[in-house]
């Protein structure tokens, strides 16, 4: 699906700044800096949310409740959350969901904590999540160990941050009785990470068709606002045939590794633009008995990469034709039938961009600007694929603290001030879904939405 016009014209600025350090979690470098003027509608909401002493009063209760939040960080990161076993964190965020106020959050059929807290009604509903899944495997340590002011823990910052973020979001929301115009759908996910493959949030989306818009969680540094969704799918391929003495059995049957290495060869000369940015690689090989055996087996893992749909499926369809036209050479060569190949789907992340001129992405830079940093728009694969791959607003942003290391074993954050980003992004919550006598809700419901 070519969808790309406003970003495609943002072009010369991604091929500039590609060089630009790895940041946020799963994120790629920046994309390009915001357009700096943003509509005067999302101007004049912002401005109204400023200056309103309830909204001053509501950010002062985020600085406030830090150190509490920071406790509710510690706890949260010290419950494992692998893959496909986030259930114990789950259910320790739904009881400090309850605790604080939001009395029918529950667990969802796929594991997801969602909470909903009612707006005046007819107005926008906005998801606001952080995923509760780390890439660490069970029995990692997780006991938080503080250091030179920072903490460190695994999945600490990613996302565990982000779940502390939304209760201390709800929490001052609730002790300071603000009225939002629209819902706010409060999610701590699952499958965020790596083989997760996004179950989460293609689970939510599919069963809560009437929501408008996502802003979700994730260590950033001030100022960036993912945008734009890396979509991804990744092969195992195995490659059998009968396999033989290297010396007896030459001559009459197929090698599999001599079949994927045909394979691999091709593949390595297929070309793929650099915008809109689309990449592949044979990741890992592996295969065969011994030094004199035919190899009656062999295999390997594809990642395909791309920051649009099309092109990413444009260079699947190439890949799994060499793939094939391999196999055929392979047991032409010989004069056999007897290689076969298989091909099985083991990753698959949808994709695609939330136009920059639009209301969220706006929303979010005129929030920055509030808060004293410059935008930077970015891409990556994140939760916020699953909304972008439908056409609904989405974007990644940051909750605070400075992180590092994230997916190691020695990832850490510096929460030393982190509230300021705990109420930069809260503030473009707010802009988006509106606040009952500040400010008019931001974000459009969609026309198309099914109830
Ligand atoms: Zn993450």
């Amino acid at each position: 699906m070519p969808r790309l016009p406003a970003a495609l014209r943002l072009a010369p600025l991604v091929l500039a700044a590609l060089c630009v350090a790895q940041g946020a979690h799963a994120q790629n470098p920046a994309v390009a800096p915001a357009p700096a003027q943003v509509s005067p509608e999302v101007d004049k909401a912002f401005t109204q949310l400023m200056a309103s002493p309830a909204i001053q009063k509501l950010l002062d209760a985020v600085k406030a409740d830090h150190e509490r939040s920071v406790e509710d960080l510690k706890m949260l990161t010290e419950i494992e959350a692998p893959p496909f076993k986030e259930h114990k964190r789950a259910e320790a965020f739904l009881a400090r969901m309850k605790a604080l106020g939001l009395t029918n959050a529950k667990i969802d059929a796929e594991g997801n904590v969602i909470g909903l807290r009612k707006g005046t009604g007819n107005g926008p509903k906005l998801l606001i999540s952080a995923h509760l899944d780390t890439v660490f495997p069970a029995g990692t340590d997780v006991k938080v160990k503080e250091r030179d002011g920072r903490l460190y823990a695994p999945g600490i910052a990613d996302d565990t941050r982000g779940l502390a973020v939304l209760l201390s979001w709800l929490k001052v929301l609730n002790d300071n009785k603000v009225q939002t115009v629209g819902d706010l759908m409060i999610v701590g996910n699952v499958g965020e990470e790596e083989l997760g493959n996004l179950r989460g949030m293609k689970a939510i989306f599919r069963d809560h068709p009437d929501i408008d818009g996502m802003v979700g969680l994730e260590p950033s540094p001030p100022g960036a606002v993912l945008m734009l969704g890396t979509a991804s799918h990744r092969y195992e391929v195995t490659f059998q045939g009968p396999g033989g003495h290297s010396f007896g059995a030459f001559g009459q049957v197929p090698s599999a590794i001599h079949g994927m290495g045909r394979a691999i060869a091709k593949i390595s000369e297929i070309r793929t633009p650099s915008f809109p940015k689309t990449t592949f690689t044979v990741g890992t090989v592996g295969g065969g008995t011994s030094v004199n055996t035919i190899a009656p087996d062999a295999r390997m893992a594809i990642d395909i990469r791309s920051d649009d749909m099309g092109s990413l499926l444009e260079t699947e369809k190439k890949i799994l034709a060499a793939i094939d036209e391999a196999v055929v050479e392979e047991n032409k060569r010989w004069n056999v039938n007897t290689l076969s190949v298989s091909t099985k789907l083991i990753g698959d992340r949808p994709g695609g961009r939330t136009p920059p001129d639009s209301v969220i992405v706006e929303a979010a830079t005129r929030s920055n600007t509030a808060f004293g940093h410059k935008t930077l728009l970015r891409g990556g694969s994140t939760d916020a694929n699953v909304p972008i791959s439908l056409g609904i607003p989405a974007i990644i942003v940051g909750g605070g603290g400075k992180a590092s290391g994230f997916h190691a074993l020695s990832e850490s954050i510096d929460v030393t001030d982190a509230w300021k980003g705990a109420q930069n992004s809260l503030v473009t919550v707010l802009g988006l879904v509106g606040v009952q006598g500040v400010n008019p809700a931001l974000l459009p419901k969609r026309a198309a939405r099914s109830k």
